[in-house]
């Protein structure tokens, strides 16, 4: 009886690769956002004022996470 030889899974492919939480409002970067504590990475929190805010390293603009990978640019009239 033949042994039916089997592709590896892919499916820990996510663990080797870094979480994408959305792309800057301004220039389009997939943002890769850290917990401001751990280092690790994670989106911050959202409608918690400052610190739901983010700075784009390749733009500079000031956004805000509003979940779901959707980021907002902040005017800057209301820093
Ligand atoms: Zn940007």
């Amino acid at each position: 009886m033949p042994v039916e030889e089997r592709e590896p899974e892919v499916a820990d492919l996510d663990t080797t690769m870094p979480p994408i939480f959305g792309r800057c409002p301004v220039c389009g970067k997939h943002l890769r956002p850290r917990d401001r504590y751990t280092g690790e990475p994670a989106a911050p929190p959202v409608g918690a004022g400052i610190l739901s805010r983010a700075k784009c390293d390749k733009c500079g603009a000031i956004i805000e996470y509003m979940g779901n990978g959707v980021w907002r640019a902040v005017d800057p009239v209301e820093l």
